[in-house]
């Protein structure tokens, strides 16, 4: 008889006692090609987008990081580098990580099993889809029964012939507006959240109504909310009570571009990007709502100018310089063991 599920967390070498899961980055990228962020660079900056790395060039890439195509995604090129990053995330505390890679961005279920079994790491992949932009047009054209057909097998068989199973349900890519494909999508993940509750994680739309939007289709599609996670809130919602209204819904409130320190966000100019410090201070905000059980934190890491190895800050950047931050700012120990501990637990943890 198959292991229950039940009281387990399943993760891509099987399933895990939720103790065992430790300091968790609920959404990260390990693996990932995101050439579809590619944005055309102005004409006299033409060349730039195929320079190669360089300390010289560090500075664009930074403030144009969607325009240097060399930029979108690490793979193949990037294994041992990923493995340093990981066994150095453990040195810092780290035990496991969310990987958020879906049909849409290349997912490697495989480099995910070998780098969980070299380096310890916990990892929990995700199945499901990315934005509708990214996916091939036969993806697109896929009904919403081949669409639940294909996550729930990710999650009950493994991934293709992979045996993998996903432990998550995405991140589920929408856009603003939101595509018929990803309506679709979240309605899939609905589906089978509600057959087997499996843990879902979200990627809004770049809209403050996105997210309530989105909560609203995924529960007229029998979607419970109790293990829902939306991510991005940091370039989502920039104001305060819009962010205490979105918490009264009841997910899991997820900031995840930690480490960005770029005031200019590419994809909409007209907004002002966060800094570690307003995270912060909405963490902050939340915290002192009574929200302290539904935060979760990470990096998004899906670029390489991040990694350790192209001069980025890494995976541990949390760790390392977030966490001594917000007890500075008054978050106390108790609520940072809930946000990088205790939450990704109960979120992660099958009810049934
Ligand atoms: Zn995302």
């Amino acid at each position: 008889m198959a292991e229950t599920r039940k009281g387990k967390v399943q993760t891509v070498t099987g399933l895990l006692q939720p103790d065992k899961l430790g300091v968790t980055m609920t959404h990260e990228h390990l693996w990932i090609h995101c050439g579809g962020f590619y944005m055309e660079p102005a004409t006299q900056n033409k060349a730039k987008s195929t320079m190669p790395f360089a300390l010289s060039n560090y500075g664009w890439i930074t403030q144009n990081p969607y325009s240097h195509q060399p930029n979108l995604g690490y793979g193949p090129d990037e294994r041992s580098d990923i493995a340093e990053e990981m066994i150095y995330y453990k040195s810092n505390g780290g035990s496991s990580i969310v990987d958020n890679t879906t049909i849409g961005l290349h997912p490697n279920k495989q480099f995910l099993k070998e780098l969980s079994e070299t380096t310890g790491v916990n990892i929990v992949a995700g199945a499901g889809y990315y934005v509708a932009a990214f996916q091939t047009e036969s993806t697109k054209a896929l009904t919403l029964e081949a669409m639940s057909d294909c996550i729930r097998h990710d999650i009950l068989e493994g991934v293709g012939e992979t045996g993998i199973k996903c432990g998550v349900i995405g991140e589920i890519g929408c856009a603003w507006p939101l595509e018929e494909f990803e309506r679709r999508s979240i309605q899939a993940s609905a589906v089978v959240q509600s057959e087997l509750d499996t843990p879902v994680i979200i990627h809004p739309g770049l809209n403050p109504d996105s997210p309530f939007e989105i909560l609203r289709i995924f529960q007229e599609a029998g979607g419970k909310l109790h293990n829902v996670v939306m991510s991005h809130l940091d370039r989502t919602i920039f104001d305060k009570e819009r962010l205490l209204e979105f918490a009264a819904e009841g997910v899991y409130c997820e900031y995840d571009l930690f480490g960005i320190e770029t005031s200019h966000y590419q994809p909409i100019p007209s907004i002002d990007m966060f800094s570690d410090a307003q995270r912060i201070q909405m963490i902050k905000v939340l915290v002192d709502n009574g929200y302290e059980d539904r935060i979760c934190i990470a990096q998004d890491m899906h670029t390489k100018h991040r990694l350790t190895k192209y001069g980025g800050h890494g995976f541990s950047h949390n760790l390392i310089n977030i966490v001594p931050k917000m007890l500075n700012r008054g978050i106390s120990q108790e609520a940072v063991n809930k946000i990088l501990i205790e939450n990704p637990k109960r979120w992660l943890t099958y009810q049934r």
